[in-house]
């Protein structure tokens, strides 16, 4: 039986962990805490996954949310304009419906799986200097434990696939309840000061929507920095809104902050890594998850592609039979999970600047074309369809063309089946 370590019980690490473990590997998770402390903890994320993630947790028989997490089954999008109605604004429905479990909620069930599963788990705060330690009882060792700052030194930045070295949004984020059930599916408004979001998520306190601001450093939006209690929280959030996207100026008036623990703050440095680490005993270490790959999350794509990682590395371990897990080997797993993660990284790293013509035409378009929306919104959960479409500003023009003319051949990728 191979004997795999991996670092951090985060939604690449485990949905890996758990995988491997029903092939019979032998398998043990460093988890920085045990269950029962990551359930009460504070709120990390707002992990809505698409249609394609959602399908890897199904296969491994791991999504046990499902007909208990609100779907989100639409995606509403408006842009800010001159005066308090938006400049344009369209809704669509998503072929597959979406979803938004808490990672809390998750992490702490898949924990007790893993285990169930025969898996070990050892709970400990792996530092750099532990990984040789580590190293040496497995024949692979793989480092997924979120993004920076403790193992970048190991993992350098990819200078050629990291265009951004700064943040690119202050992001405030916080999980309200209250009559907020008739707004269905993913609320999305774009302002160019930032955007913000609106999401049911079934969390650690049952179904809640979770509210998000990305304000563009600086600017009008950029306001979480001096926000410490949950009702400032709560009440800076309902100016953003009455401020930046009037049409949704009351959104949160019969609204109330669930707890006290249900608000982040923060900002992050898009990156892509070098994933193969070299220890001091010359031992490689493998990165994953975000430890490899940070995206904004303004995209929604870090735990899409988190799910994405574990597939591609499992499936690159599986087909490495009985040789070592070398140095090639590790760039061969990374290079299986970069043909689907750099989509969402340049997907998410575009949206991150102001939107250029080709893009602001898309969505004026969508207005008034369906199958527009259609092909935009399922942009998050199939991002490979931005680099020949929206990637590619004579391509997008030429698309809207056809469609307005009627050209019934265009290849719509967002209503592609969805691929491994
Ligand atoms: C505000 C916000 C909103 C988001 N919204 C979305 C969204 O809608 N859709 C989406 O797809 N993504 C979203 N994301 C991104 C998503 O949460 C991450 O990309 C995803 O969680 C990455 O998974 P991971 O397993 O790589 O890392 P993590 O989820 O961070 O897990 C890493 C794990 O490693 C553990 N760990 C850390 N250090 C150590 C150590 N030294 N030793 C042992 N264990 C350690 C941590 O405790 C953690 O459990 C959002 C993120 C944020 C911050």
């Amino acid at each position: 039986m191979r004997r795999i370590g991996i670092v951090g019980a985060g939604q690449a690490g485990l949905v890996l962990a758990i995988g491997l473990r029903q092939l019979g590997y032998a398998v043990t998770v460093f988890a920085e805490r045990p269950a029962a402390e990551v359930r009460a903890g504070r709120l990390v994320s707002n992990q809505c996954l698409f249609a394609p993630a959602l399908r890897r947790e199904r296969e491994l028989g791991i999504g046990f949310w499902d007909g208990e997490a609100p779907p989100v089954g639409e995606i509403s999008f408006a842009a800010a304009g001159d005066g308090s109605e938006p400049s344009m604004a369209w809704r669509v429905a998503l072929d597959r419906p979406a979803q938004s479990v808490d990672q809390r909620v998750k992490v702490s069930r898949w924990l007790a799986e893993f285990e169930r599963l025969g898996g070990e788990l050892r709970i400990r705060r792996v530092t750099p200097a532990d990984l040789d330690e580590c190293a040496r009882e497995f024949e692979l060792l793989v480092v997924a434990a979120g993004r920076g700052p403790q193992f970048d030194a190991l993992f350098p930045r990819d200078g050629e696939r990291s265009p951004y070295r700064e943040p690119q949004r202050a992001i405030g984020v916080a999980y309200v309840a209250g009559t907020l059930d008739a707004v269905p599916g993913l609320t999305f408004g774009m302002a160019p000061v930032g955007e913000f979001f609106l999401l049911p998520v079934l969390s650690v306190h049952g179904p809640v929507h979770g509210i998000g601001f990305f304000g563009v450093p600086g600017g009008p939006m950029d306001v979480w920095d001096g926000v410490t209690g949950v009702e400032q929280h709560h009440e800076t959030a309902r100016k953003l809104l009455r401020t930046h996207y009037p049409w949704q100026a009351t959104l949160l008036d019969e609204a109330y902050p669930v707890a006290p623990t249900e608000t982040l703050h923060g900002r992050i440095t898009p990156v892509v890594r070098h994933p193969v680490g070299t220890l001091p005993s010359g031992a490689k270490v493998l990165a994953m998850g975000d430890t490899a790959v940070t995206n904004d999350p303004v995209g929604g794509q870090g735990a899409n592609m988190a799910a994405r990682a574990a597939r591609a590395y499992q499936d690159a371990i599986v087909d490495r039979g009985d040789r070592p897990f070398d140095e090639e080997f590790m760039h061969d797993a990374f290079a299986r999970y970069w043909r689907h993660a750099r989509h969402a990284t340049r997907f998410t790293n575009d949206l991150l600047a102001p939107p250029p013509a080709h893009v602001l035409a898309t969505l004026d378009t969508a207005q008034r074309v369906p199958r527009v929306a259609h092909r935009f919104a399922h942009l998050f959960e199939n991002p490979a369809d931005y680099e020949g479409w929206l990637g590619d500003p004579d391509a997008a023009m030429q698309y809207l063309r056809d469609v307005q003319s009627g050209v019934q051949s265009v290849p719509e990728a967002g209503t592609a089946p969805v691929t491994k």
